[in-house]
């Protein structure tokens, strides 16, 4: 089926983790140096995980926890750079372009802006897109309510897909 003009969808996702002492605080494959880490039965990347249910709601491909339920053994400790880079396959395979992600990331401590570029180039290199594409901003919940408390980190993310107007839809069509 041939699109006539170019589709433009939008998507958003959230994540959230407890933190918790003895585990790593990973943030798109970043292991950044800290006190406690977040705890999950993957590897915990609150980021990676709100970005790929952003992609994944924009496509209308479902959500993380159906294609990677944390019922499975096989996603105990999983890479979640790699989860990326099968979600941003699914939504290729689909025809669907990434514009853009802007994520936020809201976690007490430490200090996360030493670390966002080497973020930006993960996502963009999991997503295949450019880094220039992607913005992470860290924020902090100023001391209010638990993840003031630093009893937790949790991240927003939007983005922009683009399906080209003379691309063809892998079968099914999505809607
Ligand atoms: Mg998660």
């Amino acid at each position: 089926m041939t699109i006539m003009r170019d589709e433009l969808r939008t998507g958003l996702g959230y994540d959230s983790h407890r933190t918790a002492a003895g585990r790593p605080l990973i943030l798109a494959g970043i292991t950044v140096p800290a006190q406690v880490g977040l705890l999950g039965h993957s590897d915990a990347d609150v980021l990676c995980h709100a970005v790929m249910d952003a992609l994944l709601g924009a496509a209308h491909l479902g959500n993380i926890g159906m294609l990677f339920p944390d019922t499975d053994p096989a996603n105990k400790d999983a890479d979640s750079l790699m989860l990326l880079r099968h979600v941003a396959a699914l939504t290729a395979g689909e025809g669907w372009e990434i514009e853009n992600i802007d994520a936020v990331i809201i976690l007490e401590q430490p200090k996360l802006s030493p670390y966002v570029p080497a973020m930006e180039q993960n996502i963009a290199t999991a997503c295949g897109i450019e880094p220039c594409r992607v913005s992470v901003k860290p924020k902090t919940n100023e001391g209010m309510d638990a993840l003031g408390r630093g009893e937790g980190a949790a991240a927003l993310v939007s983005c922009l897909l683009r399906r080209r107007a003379n691309s063809l839809r892998c079968s099914p069509p999505l809607c």
